[in-house]
């Protein structure tokens, strides 16, 4: 379980505080979703979460241990990012994936992390795949090769930033089922940020508003209405319900 307590945190001494007090808590296996402006602070947060900025004030726990002590190697055991647009250079799929062995191997792979990469390969339907650079791959199929490279880490909770951003449809789905593969059959965490209510009412178990560097609202799907989306967007939408699926449509009433 993730836990962050009271964080604050500005890039330098004279900016302004980006996280102003922020407060959040992730299950294991749960899939919990930030929905905030540009500029909310999302990303920050995430870069604290990962180690690459640290908190002026606050705390952070992982399963009970202080994030905030571990190095970023002890870090990227537990938490692993799987970045938008990741820069693989010309490797085949197999090394990708295996790089993000590193914090276990050190400089060089061994026979555990071979294995574990092809476990991995296999359960992602990616073995067709192993030897094929990466740069000749859709982005979408990047975006699944980003995914199996962060579980190559053996992390218990992933962290993703805005993971369906420059993907067509069928990707986008592609995307959204594995991430929910993950999280339901290996009990990992998965912390993201999407710009679609939608998406996010498809994939998120929990919802965290952000506004102004913290966090302003959080539960699950009911939590999600027209005027939380107005409040903390400044914008009109409509919610509608199709079955038992609630979806949001762009515009007020009388748009
Ligand atoms: P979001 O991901 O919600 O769009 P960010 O975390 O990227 O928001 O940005 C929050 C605020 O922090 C913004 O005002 C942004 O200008 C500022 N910011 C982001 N990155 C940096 C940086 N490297 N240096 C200084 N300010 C930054």
């Amino acid at each position: 379980m993730l836990t962050i307590k009271d964080v604050y945190f500005r890039y330098s001494s004279r900016a302004p505080m980006v996280l102003q007090g922020v407060d959040l808590t992730l299950e294991n296996g749960e899939i919990g979703v930030l929905l905030g402006k540009n500029g909310s602070g999302k990303t920050t947060l995430f870069k604290t979460i990962l180690g690459t900025e640290t908190p002026d004030r606050g705390e952070m726990q992982f399963d009970g241990e202080n994030l905030l002590r571990m190095n970023r190697r002890e870090r990227a055991k537990r938490i692993a990012y799987v970045p938008q647009n990741i820069q693989f250079g010309a490797l085949s799929v197999y090394d990708t994936v295996l790089m993000g062995r590193i914090s276990y191997f050190g400089y060089r792979a061994g026979k555990e992390d071979e294995a574990a990469v092809e476990q991995i390969l296999k359960d992602m339907q990616l073995l067709d795949f192993a030897a094929r650079n990466v740069e000749e791959l859709s982005g979408g199929e990047r975006q699944k090769i980003a995914i199996a490279r962060a579980l190559a880490q053996e992390p218990r909770m992933l962290v993703f930033d805005e993971p369906t951003g420059n993907l067509d449809i069928a990707n986008e789905q592609l995307i959204l089922s594995e991430a929910r593969r993950v999280a339901r059959e290996k009990g990992i965490g998965i912390l993201t940020s999407l710009h679609d209510f939608n998406q996010a009412l498809e994939l998120g178990d929990r919802f965290f508003f952000m506004k102004d560097g913290k966090i302003c609202r959080t539960g699950g799907a009911e939590i999600v209405t027209e005027e939380v989306i107005r409040e903390v967007f400044d914008a009109e939408v409509r919610i509608i319900q199709i079955e038992d699926k609630k979806v949001i449509i762009n515009g007020g009433e009388n748009k």
